[in-house]
C-alpha cells in the first residue's frame, strides 16, 4: 500500500545524516561526559559541537543553551524554574489559551500551588493581539509565555512586540518555538526573549533529546536535582547521542531551511488548495498569511475528524487531529474552541503537516483518496457518526500510541472498515 505521512508536527522523520552523526556514540564513543578519561573526553567535545551548532541556529551563546529531554521538559525547566527562582511572595503568570498542553498543564499546576496565572485569549485567526498580554500585566506578573507557532493550526505569534513588552515592564519572558525552530529563522535577540524552548525530535533529529535556551542572567530554579551537569543547570547524565543527533540536526536545518520553507510551503498550499477545491463545505482554521510553512487545519463540517484519520490512515495517509498528545480523547481541541469553533467544527478537524521528506506524490496521492473517504463519512447519520467515534476513541488512542499489534486497535480498525466496505 502507498504511504504518506502528513504528521510532521507530531514528529519529523529522523535524517539519514544525523543517524550517521549519531552512531558512533552509540557504539566506540560511549563514554560519559562528565568522566575526565579519554572516552569520556570524546564524548564532551562532541556534546559541546553540538551546544554551538543549535547556538548557532537560534542566535545564542554556546553557554545560554542547556540540553534536556525535549520540548516538554523545556518548558517545565522555564516556567517552573523562573516562577521557583523569584523571590516576591506573591507571584502571576502571563500566558495564551492556545499553548500546547506542555505549558498550559505546567500553569495549571502553578495555579495549584496558590500561584495566579491569566491566559489570554486569542482573536479568531489563532492570532494572539500583544496589547492584550500587556494587559495582563499585574504588579506581581513574574513571567510571561507565549508560543512562537501553534503545533495545531501553525499560526506565528507576534513573539517581538510581546518581546518589547515584556523588557519594558522587565518581566522574564519565554516562548515555546518547538514548532518553529529549524523551520523558520530565529534569533532570540531579535525575539527579545529570555527562555526558549526547543526540540529535536520537530527538526529530522531524535526523539527524547531537546534544549532549553536561557539568555545570560536570567534567574532559574533547576527542575532536577543530582550532579553538577549542565554547568548546575540540568541534573543528569548527558544524552550525548541525542546531543549529538540535535546538533547535526540543527546544522542541516541551518543549511536547508530556505529551500525546505519553499518547498514545503508550496506543497502545502497544493494540498490545501486540492482539498478546497475538491471536498465542499471545507474551511481551512487560523491565519493562512502567518504561519509555518507545512501546516494546514482543514475543517469537514459533518464529519468526526476522528473517523477521517482513520480512514485515511487505512488508505495509507497519516495526519491527525490536533495535538497528538490529545488524539483519541473525545475532548475537542483547546485550540479550535479558543478562535471560536463548535465544539461539533474542532471535532471535524483535521491537521496535516509537511516536512522535508514529504514529496508532491504524497500530495496527489492524499487528494485522490481524501474526496471519496469524506463523501463516506458524510453518508453516515451524524447520530451514527457520534456513536461510531465514541465507540473508536478507546481504541484510536491505542492506535496512536501504541503497537499495531493492539488488540482494540484492530478490533476498532475492522470495525470501522466493515463500516467503509458497507457503504461501498
Ligand atoms: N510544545 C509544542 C508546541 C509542541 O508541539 C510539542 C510537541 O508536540 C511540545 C511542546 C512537546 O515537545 P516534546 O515532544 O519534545 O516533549
Amino acid at each position: 500500500m502507498r504511504r504518506a505521512y502528513l504528521d510532521n508536527n507530531a514528529t519529523t522523520p529522523l535524517a539519514p545524516e544525523v543517524f550517521e552523526a549519531m552512531k558512533p556514540y552509540w557504539l566506540a564513543d560511549y563514554g560519559n561526559a562528565s568522566s575526565i578519561h579519554w572516552y569520556g573526553q570524546r564524548a564532551k567535545a562532541a556534546m559541546e559541537e553540538g551546544r554551538e551548532q543549535v547556538a548557532r541556529l537560534i542566535g545564542a551563546q554556546p553557554k545560554e543553551v542547556v540540553f534536556t529531554a525535549g520540548g516538554t521538559e523545556s518548558d517545565n525547566a522555564a516556567i517552573f524554574g523562573v516562577v521557583g527562582a523569584a523571590s516576591s511572595a506573591s507571584k502571576h503568570v502571563v500566558t495564551t489559551t492556545i499553548e500546547h498542553h506542555a505549558v498550559l498543564s505546567t500553569a495549571r499546576a502553578l495555579e495549584e500551588r496558590g500561584i495566579s496565572v491569566t491566559y489570554v485569549p486569542v482573536d479568531s485567526s489563532g492570532v494572539v493581539d500583544p496589547a492584550a498580554v500587556g494587559q495582563a500585566i499585574q504588579p506581581n506578573t513574574v513571567l510571561i509565555s507565549v508560543m512562537h507557532a501553534n503545533n495545531e493550526l501553525g499560526t506565528i505569534q507576534p513573539i517581538e512586540e510581546v518581546g518589547r513588552i515584556a523588557r519594558e515592564y522587565d518581566i522574564w519572558f519565554h516562548t515555546d518555538a518547538v514548532q518553529t525552530v529549524g523551520r523558520i529563522p530565529i534569533d532570540v535577540d531579535r525575539l527579545g526573549v529570555d527562555l526558549l524552548s526547543l526540540s529535536a525530535h520537530k527538526l529530522y533529529g531524535p526523539k527524547g533529546v531537546g534544549a532549553l535556551y536561557i539568555r545570560r542572567g536570567t534567574p532559574l530554579s533547576p527542575l532536577l536535582y543530582g550532579g553538577h551537569h549542565e554547568r548546575d543547570r540540568r541534573a543528569g547524565t548527558e544524552n550525548v547521542p541525542g546531543i549529538v543527533g540535535l546538533g547535526k540536526a540543527a546544522e542541516l536545518a541551518c543549511e536547508h531551511m530556505q529551500d525546505d520553507a519553499i518547498n514545503v510551503a508550496a506543497l502545502r498550499d497544493r494540498l490545501e488548495e486540492g482539498i478546497l477545491c475538491s471536498v465542499p463545505l471545507a474551511s481551512t482554521n487560523g491565519d493562512i498569511r502567518h504561519r509555518v510553512p507545512g501546516t494546514t487545519n482543514i475543517s469537514f463540517d459533518g464529519i468526526e475528524g476522528e473517523g477521517l484519520v482513520i480512514a485515511l490512515d487505512l488508505q495509507g495517509v497519516a495526519c491527525s487531529t490536533g495535538a497528538a498528545c490529545s488524539s483519541g480523547s473525545i475532548e475537542s481541541s483547546h485550540v479550535l474552541t479558543a478562535i471560536g469553533r463548535t465544539r461539533e467544527q474542532a471535532r471535524s478537524s483535521i491537521r496535516f503537516s509537511l516536512g522535508r521528506y514529504s514529496a508532491p506524490e504524497d500530495v496527489d496521492y492524499t487528494l485522490a483518496v481524501l474526496p471519496e473517504m469524506v463523501e463516506r463519512l458524510r453518508a453516515r447519520s451524524p447520530k451514527k457518526l457520534s456513536a461510531i467515534s465514541h465507540q473508536l476513541s478507546a481504541g484510536t488512542a491505542k492506535s496512536l500510541h501504541a503497537s499495531p499489534g493492539d488488540h482494540d486497535w484492530r478490533v476498532s480498525v475492522g470495525g470501522l472498515r466493515d463500516m467503509l466496505k458497507a457503504d461501498s
